[in-house]
């Protein structure tokens, strides 16, 4: 798995932090995971991972959309994980996202 792998499949996280002099890391406080990256670069989505760290998901967490980021309170219905704004996005998304929403079952 990689960065791009991770952002198909669960969509834009909350935090993306990192570049420059620091490994790149996505958080996603709904999940209560953070992954970070062999990268410095955004743009080197096939990175491999360094290492995850788990924490207790954040109750005050903003939810967003998994396409454009804007605040939301929609999500998937089958795997109720991911966020999406309007119908439109979800279905932008599907393609990248059934894969993680079926292993979900
Ligand atoms: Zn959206
Ligand atoms: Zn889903």
């Amino acid at each position: 798995m990689t960065n791009g792998d991770i952002v198909s499949y669960l969509g834009e996280p909350n935090i993306k932090a990192g570049g420059k002099l620091a490994n790149i890391t996505l958080t996603y406080k709904k999940l209560g995971f953070e992954v970070e990256f062999y990268s410095k670069v955004w743009e080197a989505a096939d990175a491999p991972i360094s290492h995850v760290c788990f924490f207790l998901p954040e109750k005050n967490y903003e939810i967003i959309c998994a396409v454009c980021r804007e605040k939301t309170t929609k999500r998937c219905s089958r795997c109720q994980i991911v966020n999406y704004c309007s119908r439109g996005h979800q279905e932008l998304h599907w393609k990248a996202h059934k894969v993680f929403c079926k292993k979900i079952d």
